[in-house]
């Protein structure tokens, strides 16, 4: 249930119907818009939308009509912006985060930091705990990758977000980065969601394999339920009965998301088609239909990567796609980091 405030309420009024609420068995969450305070009250009671209604200072009682409740848009009408380090993703900025699928030595993580850096990114991305499909391939360098990319991040000055699996690495990954990665694997792993719901930092929510919306929007919902209010959807492909592309990289789920929620949604289209030279259409794409951001995998060697190889950009097909992007988001009135001669200064 929603429960909008009048726009002149008052604090003392806010708080009476909150009260009222626990008293019925609901938490409630706060959100402070523009003009007034709405009420998200959620939990397994059966408050009765008449007594709420009729309490001082409610302006309207909605019922939401779908599963997930905090990450509705009915909840909130207005984008989310979450801070990952101090980056802003889901405002007009699109966002770009890449580098390589895994960490793997010292020289391969600056050189792509560096790379990627200089084309435009703002955020690191790198795996250091890995869940591969076979238990024979690379599984991460555990910590010590967390480190490298770590110390890689702050000679660029970016953003870090890298994959939590497990509880039990919440706290390491929490020391390293500035934003968990929930893989797709995960999404539904929710005893994880539930934890990462009492943490600070932001979370990077993969949809699943074969998640439909619903499903990925909950597992968001058990996130947000916990009081962490910074999640970032992420669209890396579903599987489907096409075998063509390594996924099928759902488009329209970004603008579905959109419409749904007040999340910011961003598009991986390195897993999305799983092959290099399919990233930079689908990525095209993803900021064409309103993506908030995108996570790129790019290998300074990809050739020789430990994972994702195949899938991996080489440093100068990651330039040329950041450049198209500096002629799309425009286009449909977005910003994105400028060229490298200009941000420094210099004439091109
Ligand atoms: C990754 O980002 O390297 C990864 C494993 O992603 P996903 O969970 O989408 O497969
Ligand atoms: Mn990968």
């Amino acid at each position: 249930m929603v429960v909008v405030m009048e726009e002149r309420a008052t604090e003392q009024q806010i708080e009476q119907v909150v009260a009222r609420l626990v008293e019925m068995g609901m938490d409630v969450h706060r959100s402070t818009g523009v003009t007034r305070t709405v009420l998200g009250a959620v939990g397994q009671g059966r408050p009765d939308p008449g007594l709420i209604g009729v309490l001082d200072g409610v302006h309207e009682v909605i019922r939401i009509s779908e599963p997930y409740k905090l990450a509705s848009r009915t909840f909130k009408s207005e984008p989310t912006v979450v801070t990952v380090g101090e980056v802003r993703v889901g405002g007009d900025e699109v966002i770009v985060m890449a580098g390589p699928c895994s960490a793997e030595t010292d020289e391969q993580v600056r050189a792509t930091a560096a790379a990627v850096r200089r084309a435009g990114a703002k955020i690191l991305r790198g795996g250091a705990f890995k869940p591969r499909s076979s238990p024979y391939s690379f599984q991460g360098l555990g910590e010590e990758g967390l480190r490298l990319l770590h110390d890689a991040a702050k000679a660029e000055n970016l953003a870090l977000v890298s994959e939590v699996m497990d509880i039990s690495q919440i706290e390491l990954i929490n020391r390293y980065c500035d934003m968990f990665q929930v893989g797709a694997r995960n999404m539904q792993n929710f005893t994880l969601l539930r934890e990462l719901g009492h943490q600070q930092k932001p979370v990077l929510l993969k949809r699943g394999i074969s998640a439909t919306i619903e499903e990925w929007l909950l597992s968001a919902e058990y996130v947000l339920s916990g009081g962490n209010t910074g999640v970032i959807l992420c669209e890396r492909g579903i599987r489907t009965f096409e075998t063509a592309t390594r996924n099928t990289f759902d488009v329209s789920a970004i603008t579905v998301v959109k419409k749904l929620s007040h999340l910011p949604v961003i598009g991986d289209p390195s897993h999305g088609a799983g092959r290099r030279d399919m990233v930079a259409p689908m990525a095209r794409a993803a900021v064409a239909a309103g993506a908030d951001g995108l996570i790129i995998e790019v290998h300074c060697d990809p050739d020789h990567a430990l994972s994702d190889g195949a899938q991996s950009m080489f440093p100068s097909q990651f330039d040329r796609l950041m450049a198209e992007l500096r002629i799309i988001a425009p286009a449909i009135g977005r910003s994105i980091c400028l060229e490298p001669a200009v941000r420094s200064g210099r004439s091109t």
